[in-house]
């Protein structure tokens, strides 16, 4: 059985449809990347499945039907969402950030362990972790949203753009990060990409949308190999 699976999702702003039949399958410790170009409803896909805009279709999250849930219920479920921009609070510290992403969890001490080891894993955010999130680089912004939504032990997360406005060797750092989380956490994951190259380094499949429609799907070496990929997303 799948982890999530979308059926014909459509999603609108209004009156606006921007999503007109979107199909999509994540596999149990999977990691399936949405490719595009700006404005062809990558976002709009998890706000979907966060239940964040008006949906129709099928949207069965573990088995169960959560299209229609608000975004607090789709969370409690165990679906973390990084949106893009980071999210992070800027005026409390780093620590006080990733606790908040535990705030439903009961097992404090293993909370406290869980901090311990993500800071273990950034160090950069342990040696801040007293600092206020806005006094953080881009780069550790995202390390720190990203942190905060595994602080909630969720069963599957959604990232969004994690490596926009970072400069490369940043989003490469980030990318390596969200590996080793995946590795050791064995969750699967939806991630949206502008930078095929750092999609295709975790995913094992994708989707491409164009105007609110998915134009191609498949694992991740086959459309690697795909001209119509390479030159658009691959550097030709
Ligand atoms: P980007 O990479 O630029 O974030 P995207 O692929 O994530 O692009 P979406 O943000 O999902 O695309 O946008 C899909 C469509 O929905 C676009 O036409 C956009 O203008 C429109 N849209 C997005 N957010 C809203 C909103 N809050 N209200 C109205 N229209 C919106």
């Amino acid at each position: 059985m799948s982890v999530l699976e979308l059926k014909n999702v459509t999603a609108a702003y209004g009156n606006a449809e921007v999503l007109h039949g979107i199909n999509l399958k994540v596999e149990p410790g999977g990691a399936v990347g949405i490719l595009g170009a700006n404005g062809a409803g990558k976002t709009t896909t998890l706000r979907a499945v966060s239940g964040m805009v008006k949906t129709g279709g099928e949207i069965i999250f573990d088995g169960r039907k959560i299209r229609g849930l608000r975004p607090d219920q789709v969370a409690a479920l165990g679906i973390a969402h990084v949106p893009q921009g980071r999210g992070t609070l800027a005026r409390l510290s780093v620590k006080d950030n990733m606790l908040i992403g535990a705030y439903r969890r009961k097992d404090s001490r293993a909370v406290t362990a869980d901090l311990e080891h993500y800071f273990d894993l950034f160090p950069q955010l342990g040696a801040r972790r007293n600092n206020l999130a806005a006094a953080l680089s881009g780069g550790e912004q995202q390390m720190l949203a990203i942190g905060r939504a595994f602080m909630s032990k969720p069963k599957l997360v959604l990232l969004d753009e994690p490596s926009l406005g970072l400069a490369p060797g940043t989003a490469k750092g980030v990318y390596e990060a969200i590996s080793e989380l995946r590795r050791e956490s064995g969750l699967s994951m939806v991630v949206v990409e502008q930078n095929a190259v750092l999609a295709f380094s975790i995913v094992e499949h994708a989707i491409v949308l164009e105007t609110g429609r998915g134009v191609l799907a498949g694992p991740r070496d086959e459309l690697m190999g795909m001209d119509a990929i390479r030159e658009a997303y691959l550097g030709g």
